[in-house]
């Protein structure tokens, strides 16, 4: 099985000025300096280009929040994947919970936007996971299933070692609840099954986990043997409880 390189992610949302977005990052970095994992930041759109400039000559990565699938048109309030790369920015995160259950993210959308995101050389962060109510009524696996499939309907077998997956039950995102560590192995082990249906990079694909990570409970939630990584949302808009995970994932 191929190593995989431990991911912490910081999904800010719609928190940050580019004042405190830098004040962050300038923060962040000698903190962080000593990780062998992979870091990525969030920020909101008007934030990227000032983290961008201030993370150049360090490995902590730059993620957008969104983008749309089309290269230009008559879009009002979107932005494509080549302004993004453009920026220098070399991630995005796609079909979060709160794009597909505020904003009408389809997954339909999202079967155009993972390719045109590794047609731009941006590394797709899909999120997938499931409501309270499908768990409860034991349709976990199924919307997974469906998602994945969407989401992946346009990767190349060969490219599927570029795209990150975020298992992010969705009861679970800002609410203090967190997914037991077995809870969210066993759905990560499905994903990574699933994958392997799609390709033989499926092993080296690394699966996040996401939903109320916090600096005591990441070490163990990243611990599982397939979890690779964090996508945090509240937790990293603190430079100290960020950075506790960043260590945590080693
Ligand atoms: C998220 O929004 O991706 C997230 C995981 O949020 P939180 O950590 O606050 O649950």
């Amino acid at each position: 099985m191929p190593d995989r390189t431990p991911y912490v992610a910081a999904n800010w949302k719609m928190h940050k000025t580019v004042a405190e977005a830098a004040e962050f990052v300038d923060a962040l970095l000698p903190r962080i300096a000593a990780t062998q994992s992979d870091v990525a930041i969030c920020p909101p759109f008007t934030a990227l280009s000032a983290v961008v400039e201030r993370r150049y000559g360090t490995a902590v990565k730059v993620a957008a929040q969104n983008m749309h699938e089309e290269a230009s048109g008559a879009f009002t309030g979107e932005v494509s994947a080549a302004m993004l790369a453009e920026l220098d920015v070399e991630a995005v995160v796609l079909g979060h919970s709160e794009r597909r259950q505020l904003f009408g993210e389809t997954d339909e959308a999202l079967a155009r936007k993972v390719p045109a995101a590794l047609a731009a050389g941006l590394e797709p962060i899909l999120c997938v996971g499931e409501t309270e109510e499908a768990r409860d009524g034991g349709q976990t696996e199924a919307v997974l299933e469906r998602q994945l499939q969407a989401g992946l309907a346009g990767v190349e077998g060969g490219k599927l070692g570029d795209v990150v997956i975020a298992y992010e039950p969705i009861w679970a995102i800002g609410t203090g609840r967190t997914a037991t560590p077995e809870q969210a192995q066993e759905v990560c082990a499905y994903i990574r099954d699933l994958l392997r249906e799609r390709g033989a990079a499926a092993d080296a694909v690394r699966i996040l986990y996401g939903g109320s990570v916090k600096p005591d409970n990441a070490t163990e939630l990243m611990g599982q043997p397939d979890i690779d990584g964090a996508l945090v949302g509240g937790a990293s808009l603190d430079v100290g409880d960020f950075a506790a995970i960043v260590k945590a994932a080693g």
